[in-house]
């Protein structure tokens, strides 16, 4: 048994869960972090102490949150997505509550989940993808997360691939997550009707990632396009980090790996070609099983994998 928190931009999840992966209570509380940085950790010292009455004999409190996270756990540097610089998390809920608090970056704790119980299950050494709005990463070897000097290892969104058509969130230029991401093929597919291709995407306005997918599924020609170069770029970042850290298996997981099969095959397809031993030394490519519930399950499992 283990509490996790899922701490996001919009909501915070909290729950127990059991030795199978399975999430036995639930919590879900808006983060409102426009009230300040106290206001939430209030909120979370008190979602933390409701949990605990569900399971008293709990010590250890798994927290996922986005950003920066420092390498020792106890400080988050940077998260955009709460307006939070250098805060000392670890520490403000330890001194309200009596557990001991880890934290981990939220793509790491979805890499865990996968690893305790999900496609990566039984693998000593793995990698995960996540592909949403941007691209997250998350390394586990020799059964332990990679976090790295700064605790910024494994941010494989920012990868420099090549030069692109526009600036990535970071400010620099390149990224993977320019090419591989869902925001990545909504830009590309405006930027060509824009310039007066035509495809179905016209008929819908707002188009998202899913739309997009769902259009290149159907043969739609700039959907094909816009999904292949976000396969192609991302089979050159697996290649590159297959190269570097060898892993047995390497995991796609977040809103875009709704896409399936489809977009799997795409990608090993991209990936195999561009690897330096592709028959000797060959990951595996799979789909997450895991989706929303996947930070709130790794954080609860982060000390196995400390
Ligand atoms: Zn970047």
């Amino acid at each position: 048994m283990g509490i996790g928190i899922d701490l996001g931009g919009t909501a915070i999840k909290g729950g127990i869960v059991n030795d199978q992966g399975e999430i036995l209570v639930e919590r879900l509380i808006k983060t409102e972090s426009h009230r300040g940085y106290a206001q939430v950790v209030d909120d979370l010292v008190a979602l933390i102490k409701e949990l605990l009455c569900s399971s008293p004999e709990e010590t250890v409190v798994g927290i996922g949150a986005p950003g920066i996270l420092s390498s020792d756990g106890s400080t988050i540097v940077s998260c955009p997505n709460l307006q939070w610089q250098n805060v000392s998390l670890k520490r403000d809920i330890e001194s309200q509550v009596a557990v001991e608090a880890l934290l981990v970056n939220d793509a790491t704790a979805a890499c865990i989940a996968e690893a305790a119980f999900g496609s990566t299950q039984g693998s000593a050494n793995s990698v995960m993808f996540t592909l949403g709005t941007g691209v997250g990463g998350g390394v586990i070897l020799n059964n332990r997360i990679i976090s790295g000097a700064h605790g910024v290892a494994s941010e494989f969104g920012h990868m420099l691939m090549a030069a692109n058509f526009y600036d990535c969130a970071c400010g620099k230029n390149g990224c993977l997550e320019t090419f591989s991401s869902a925001t990545a093929i909504i830009r590309y597919c405006r930027m060509r009707l824009e310039e007066g291709y035509s495809s179905i995407l016209t008929a819908t306005p707002n188009f998202d990632g899913k739309a997009i997918i769902d259009a290149a599924k159907a043969s739609d020609a700039l959907a094909g396009e816009a999904v292949n170069r976000l396969a192609e770029y991302l089979g050159w970042a697996i290649a590159n980090i297959s190269d570097i850290i060898d892993p047995e298996i390497v995991t796609i997981g977040g809103g875009l790996s709704y896409a399936g099969e489809y977009l799997l095959d795409k990608i090993k397809r991209e990936t195999i070609k561009r690897l330096t031993y592709p028959d000797y030394a060959r990951p595996e490519i799979v789909l997450a099983k895991f989706r929303n519930e996947a930070g709130l399950i790794g954080a609860a499992n982060l000390k196995r994998f400390l």
